[in-house]
C-alpha cells in the first residue's frame, strides 16, 4: 500500500482516538503533495503514528474514516464491511422475510461505511454515494452487496446525482451498475408500495418510518386521520389497515398525491375512505373545516444546516401548533423531524411551545427514533436524525 499521509497538529488526534469517524480540515497539520479528492489517505499523528484511514475530501470534514486499522481497502475490505451489514439486517429481523423485504442495507458511518447508503427493494439495492470516494469505490461495493446479500440482490442502481459534491464536476448520471429494472413494488411489513428510484425523493422512499407507520397502525381503528407530508402515502396505507375510518394525504407536491393514490389502490382498491389533495401544508391547515382524531406532521428537513438553525424551530412550532388547536378531543398527533441539526431536545421544546400557544392539554405517549436499519455509532452522534412524538390532546 503506498498511500499518501495526512498528520494532525498536536491536541488534534482526541477525537479520532476516541473512534469518531471525520477528520477536520482545521486539524490537518501536513499533508502530502498530490492528494486528491476521492483518494484513500493515512492519517497520522504528529509524530507520524498511525490512526487511521479515510477518504479525502474537499470541505470542512476532510477525511472520513473508513478503517481504524492499518489494512487494505481492497474487494476483501467491502466484503467484510457489506457482509456485516447484511448480518446485522438479518439478526435484527428484516431480511429474509416473506412479508417484507424492504430496508435500509448500508447507513454510513452507523454501519462504519461514511459517505455510503444503500436501501434494499426486493432483488433491487439503490446506493448513494455522498463522497467522492465512495463514488470512486462504487464497481467493487456493488459486487460486494450481492454477495452480501446471498442472491436475494440482483440489481444494484446507482443513484447519486444529487448526492455527490456538485464541485467534483463527476457529472455522474444515475443508472444501474448491475442488473437491470425488475418491477416496482416492493413491500414493507405485508403492505406494497411503488418505488420510483429514478425520480423519487432520496432513494424512492422513506425506510426510516416503517415502525413508526406500524405503531400508528395500532392507533388509527375508527379514527379520522391527517397524514401531512404523505409523500409515498406510507402512513396513509398503514392507516387504513389499520381500520380508519378515513384518510386524507396532504403534500405540495401532484406526483407525491399521485404516488399516493397509486399505494392506496395497490394495496385497498375500490376502498372509498381515502382522498388526497395536492396542496400547501399551513394553507390546508388554516383553511380545514372539521378537525381530525388523528394527525401525522412529516415534514422535509427544515433546517439542512446548523445556521438555519432558529428559523427551522420557529416553522416546527408554528407547524405543531396550527395541528395541535385543530386536532379533536382526545386525538393523537405523530409529529416527526428529520432534521439532523434539531437534537432531541430542541425539537421536544419547539413543539412544546407549540402546545402552550394553544393552550390545550398535551401529554407525550411516545417517543420516537429511527428503527434499526438506521444505526447510530455511539461515537458519531451525528448520526441520529430522526425524532418523534406523538402526543395526545385533551
Ligand atoms: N411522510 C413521508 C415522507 C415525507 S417527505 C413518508 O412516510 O414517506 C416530505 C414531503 O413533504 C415531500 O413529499 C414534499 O413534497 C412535502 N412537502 C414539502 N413542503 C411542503 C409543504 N409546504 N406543504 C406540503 N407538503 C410539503
Amino acid at each position: 500500500m503506498n498511500l499518501k499521509t495526512i498528520s494532525l497538529r498536536k491536541g488534534k488526534t482526541e477525537s479520532l482516538k476516541r473512534f469518531h469517524p471525520w477528520v477536520f480540515s482545521g486539524a490537518i497539520g501536513h499533508a502530502d503533495a498530490g492528494i486528491a479528492e476521492g483518494d484513500v489517505v493515512r492519517v497520522t499523528d504528529e509524530g507520524g503514528r498511525f490512526l487511521a484511514l479515510g477518504h479525502y475530501q474537499v470541505g470542512s470534514i476532510a477525511v472520513r474514516v473508513l478503517s481504524f486499522e492499518e489494512r487494505p481497502i481492497d474487494a476483501a475490505f467491502w466484503r467484510e464491511r457489506l457482509s456485516e451489514a447484511a448480518g446485522l439486517r438479518r439478526a435484527i429481523g428484516l431480511a429474509g422475510r416473506s412479508d417484507n423485504d424492504t430496508y435500509r442495507l448500508v447507513h454510513g458511518e452507523g454501519d462504519r461505511l461514511p459517505g455510503l447508503v444503500v436501501d434494499v427493494y426486493g432483488p433491487t439495492a439503490v446506493m448513494q454515494a455522498h463522497s467522492v470516494g465512495m463514488h470512486c469505490c462504487r464497481e467493487e461495493i456493488a459486487d460486494a452487496l450481492i454477495d452480501a446479500c446471498g442472491g436475494s440482490v440482483r440489481n444494484v442502481f446507482y443513484k447519486s446525482e444529487t448526492t455527490l459534491p456538485f464541485k467534483a464536476g463527476l457529472g455522474q448520471e444515475n443508472g444501474f451498475l448491475r442488473g437491470g429494472p425488475e418491477g416496482d413494488v416492493a413491500t414493507e411489513n405485508g403492505l406494497r408500495f411503488h418505488i420510483d428510484w429514478l425520480r423519487g425523493q432520496k432513494t424512492g422512499f422513506f425506510v426510516d418510518q416503517r415502525e413508526n407507520r406500524s405503531l400508528l397502525e395500532r392507533y388509527a381503528a375508527g379514527r379520522s386521520v391527517l397524514n401531512m407530508f404523505c409523500y409515498t402515502g406510507g402512513f396513509s396505507v398503514y392507516a387504513m389497515r389499520g381500520g380508519a375510518r378515513l384518510v386524507h394525504s396532504v403534500d405540495s407536491s401532484s406526483k407525491a398525491i399521485d404516488l399516493t393514490r397509486a399505494n392506496v389502490a395497490l394495496n385497498f382498491p375500490d376502498d372509498t375512505r381515502h382522498e388526497a389533495f395536492a396542496e400547501d401544508a399551513f394553507r390546508y391547515l388554516d383553511h380545514m373545516t372539521g378537525g381530525y382524531d388523528l394527525i401525522v406532521l412529516d415534514p422535509p428537513a427544515f433546517a439542512k444546516h446548523k445556521d438555519a438553525l432558529r428559523n427551522a424551530l420557529k416553522g416546527y412550532t408554528r407547524l405543531n401548533a396550527a395541528a395541535i388547536s385543530r386536532i379533536e378531543k382526545g386525538g393523537l398527533l405523530f409529529t416527526f423531524s428529520c432534521s439532523q441539526a434539531v437534537s432531541k431536545e430542541q425539537f421536544r421544546l419547539a413543539v412544546f411551545t407549540a402546545a402552550a400557544q394553544t393552550g390545550r392539554h398535551v401529554r407525550i405517549l411516545h417517543q420516537l427514533h429511527q428503527p434499526a436499519d438506521h444505526p447510530v455509532n455511539i461515537y458519531h452522534p451525528e448520526g441520529e436524525y430522526l425524532k418523534g412524538l406523538v402526543l395526545e390532546v385533551e
